[in-house]
């Protein structure tokens, strides 16, 4: 008799953009769930994945990294499937812990100043539960999944932030490979993704899209954008005002940190204090424990070089912190409304000599959004439930430093793999669009979307 070589697919979320990440794969009865996270501009159960999809407990979850959106739902998943192992990198399972548990409090004080009935989604103790259920492997060494009949497991080094994979899994008769997040060139910290071997042979590949809509205008080095980011910065500290680069806890903070105290030690930026916010502090120590899988030859100065920043709900402390020259690195990275990164700009946008750089991408439905948006007279709110401030601050830029593959670096990754199958997630409709119309030569493309389930194969 033919073997049969369908596999099926299911969308819990992260289909068709850049939302909850979770798939369910079918393969030689074994259900495995790829991701497990939540979505980040949805609130309450709306920002769970599709659970109602899983029939029974899957045999096991996958995590490709500590990124909320990737496994910000996984204590809800143990909650209702208690049984569930799950499997990620050693460094993934120790930061995803720290994550989870600042979800918790960030959920908690939400539903407090928004009275969102259904939050938190899950308690500290959910979150030990969920990570007692938790095996962190090491990288470039393929395991067993303990599963009837077994599947092989490797974790290959995916260059986006600390702990990230790509998860290659290996059935009786089909090779699924996963890119999870990837950038393929070096970070300050980072080296980039990991080649793989050249015998590797695919049959299904399933590749985030992020960059697919940006052309090669869009995504600058690097290196290049942290010279101009030296400029912006120095050019506001020389003026007398303060800098806040608003930035994601995990990744972006360790990196931006670095970079200054980079420029400072070139001389290309004032050595005023350098302060970081709380959970970016708390990643950063884990940087620091797991520094061996940084990119050779990177620095990590001790977390202690950089300030705390204080109490940033007391506009007192936040005007004292901002009085003489400094550089704030603080979440949330988008500047969503109530965190530090918002606290800080609400009183920053009062004066007209301070700077506010975004480091990264900022969705349009955000506050940070609106403020690089603004015009100087605009009035923007800043904190729920209190009046908005007007922006007297013109000094409001976004640079581009990405911790993504260029759509470049994924088709030509398509092209090395030649997969039969390729799934393309994680990216907007457009980003989708142009990767299938690029790669329709090379692999049969399917892009499914939040609910769908698809049959892949001959
Ligand atoms: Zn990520
Ligand atoms: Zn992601």
């Amino acid at each position: 008799m033919a073997k049969s070589n369908h596999i099926t697919f299911s969308v819990l979320g992260g289909g068709g953009e850049v939302g909850a990440n979770c798939f369910l794969l079918g393969v030689d009865g074994h259900q495995i769930l790829l991701d497990c996270g939540t979505h980040p501009k949805k609130e309450g159960l709306e920002a769970l994945p599709d659970f109602s999809m899983i029939e029974r407990t899957p045999d096991a979850l996958v995590i490709s990294h500590a990124h909320v959106d990737h496994c910000g739902a996984a204590p809800y998943l143990a909650r209702l499937h208690p049984s569930i192992r799950c499997f990620t990198t050693i460094p993934t399972a120790r930061i995803m812990d720290r994550m989870l548990h600042n979800s918790v409090a960030v959920m908690g004080a939400i539903a407090k100043e928004r009275g969102i009935q259904e939050y938190p989604l899950y308690e500290h103790k959910d979150v030990n539960f969920a990570m007692r259920g938790v095996r962190g492997f090491e990288f470039s060494a393929p395991a067993l999944l303990p599963l009837d009949p077994p599947a092989e497991v490797t974790f290959y080094f995916s260059g986006h932030v600390m702990g990230s994979a790509s998860i290659l899994l290996r059935f009786t008769d089909h090779v699924v490979f996963y890119t999870g997040d990837m950038c393929e060139t070096d970070q300050e910290l980072m080296a980039g993704c990991s080649p793989l071997e050249k015998n590797l042979r695919v049959d299904t590949l399933i590749t985030e899209s992020t960059h697919g809509a940006m052309d090669a205008s869009g995504v600058r080095p690097y290196a290049e954008e942290s010279e101009r980011l030296g400029v912006a910065v120095a050019g506001a500290l020389n003026g007398g005002g303060s800098v806040l680069i608003p930035s994601f806890a995990l990744g972006r903070t360790q990196e931006m940190l670095n970079i200054l105290a980079r420029l400072q030690e070139e001389g290309k930026v004032p050595r005023v204090p350098i302060y970081a916010s709380g959970l970016g502090r708390a990643i950063y120590e884990l940087y620091d424990r797991f520094s061996e899988y940084l990119k050779q030859g990177a620095t990590l100065r001790p977390l202690e070089q950089f300030g705390r920043i204080g109490n940033v709900w007391h506009p007192n402390d936040v005007k004292r912190l901002i009085d003489k020259p400094c550089i704030v690195v603080a979440t949330s990275g988008m500047m969503l409304e109530n965190t530090p990164s918002a606290l800080i700009a609400q009183e920053m946008v009062r004066h007209t000599h301070h700077g506010i750089f975004f480091a990264g991408y900022v969705d349009p439905d955000t506050l940070g959004a609106r403020l690089l948006r603004a015009e100087v007279g605009d009035m923007l709110q800043f904190m729920y439930g209190h009046p908005p401030q007007e922006v007297c601050l013109p000094n409001i830029h976004r640079f581009h430093f990405s911790a993504h593959a260029s759509r470049d670096a994924l088709t030509r990754r398509i092209g090395r793999l030649a997969p039969k199958n390729t799934v393309f997630v994680h990216g907007d409709s457009d980003a989708i669009d142009w990767m299938r119309s690029h790669t329709e030569t090379m692999t049969r493309a399917y892009s499914p979307t939040l609910g769908q389930t698809i049959v892949i194969g001959d």
